[in-house]
Parts: C-alpha cells; sequence; structure tokens
C-alpha cells in the first residue's frame, strides 16, 4: 500500500482559489501496475463518491479496481477521504498536494484535470463552476471586477507521502 499525493502548479491571475468539485468531481489518470510495469494507454476515472468492485470480500468497494491486463494482479485506488485541498493565490507557482490516493498494486504516472473545477476571482469576485482546464491555460472575464482572470501554466506530478 502506497501512498500518493497529486500535486498541481499553475500561475494564478486576479484567482482567490481553484478547486475540484469533489467528492462528484473525477480524477483522469494514467496508471502504471507496480507488480508488471504494465502502463495503460487510456485514461482512467476515478470519483470519490463512486465506487467499483463492491462484492462479499469488499463490502465497501473501491473508488477504482483493475485487474492488471498482463499480470492479471487485481489493483485498486482510494481517495482518501478529508484530503481534497484548494489551490489558492499564495500557493501561485508552486506545486501544492490537491488530494492523496491510498494505491494497492497501482500508481498513477500522468494526471488529466479535464472538466469540474470550481473557480473563484479575487476581491470577492465572480464564481465559476465546471471550469475545463484540458488546455493548461484558461481565460476568463470577471463580470463583478471588470478584470481578466485566468490560470496559466497548469502542471501536475506525483509524490510519495509517508505513512
Ligand atoms: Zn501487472
Amino acid at each position: 500500500m502506497v501512498k500518493i499525493g497529486l500535486q498541481i502548479r499553475a500561475t494564478l491571475e486576479n484567482i482567490d482559489e481553484i478547486k475540484t468539485n469533489h467528492p462528484n468531481y473525477s480524477f483522469f489518470f494514467k496508471l502504471k501496475c507496480s507488480n508488471c510495469g504494465e502502463q495503460s494507454e487510456k485514461w482512467h476515472d476515478l470519483t470519490e463518491n463512486e465506487k467499483q468492485h463492491e462484492n462479499s470480500r469488499n463490502p465497501n468497494g473501491f473508488n477504482f479496481f483493475m485487474k492488471c491486463k498482463l499480470c492479471s494482479r487485481e489493483n485498486s485506488i482510494d481517495i482518501i477521504e478529508g484530503t481534497n485541498d484548494a489551490y489558492t493565490a499564495d500557493d501561485s507557482g508552486k506545486f501544492k498536494v490537491v488530494v492523496c490516493l491510498d494505491c494497492r498494486g497501482v500508481e498513477p504516472v500522468d494526471f488529466s484535470p479535464k472538466a469540474g473545477w470550481l473557480v473563484k476571482a479575487a476581491d470577492n469576485g465572480q464564481a465559476f463552476e465546471d471550469v475545463d482546464l484540458s488546455e493548461d491555460d484558461w481565460v476568463e472575464y470577471d463580470n463583478k471586477n471588470k478584470v481578466s482572470i485566468g490560470i496559466y501554466e497548469f502542471e501536475s506530478n506525483f509524490i510519495k507521502l509517508k505513512k
């Protein structure tokens, strides 16, 4: 069992904070089997309030479950409750962990932010829902404060966390 933190970094312009719409936000990851090294080419999604593979052995199920195509090992991931965090103006330009994952037999190697982000403009400005960060840059206009706002150079990586 490995605990992994998803870190993001972006440059925020006139924005107070961005965060995922958890527990309904779907994280899209490319995954690698820790046993045989098989790496998926497709994106797998996991959502905190959705469970997969519920059965008598795992009555609570997992946020994500897959049987490795190559080595047949059963791998699973759960989002660790209460680890979702916002990325704020103070974090701008720095990496910050925004969610922690409990990984069993499989690890994420790539993250796609896609849609479902909540954005709050600075100085009590406009709030935006279901923002799509697929393009890595996002520009809007805050009608309340009459300024342009933006999210630029979105990046992500993963770090192993101490138990
Ligand atoms: Zn495998």
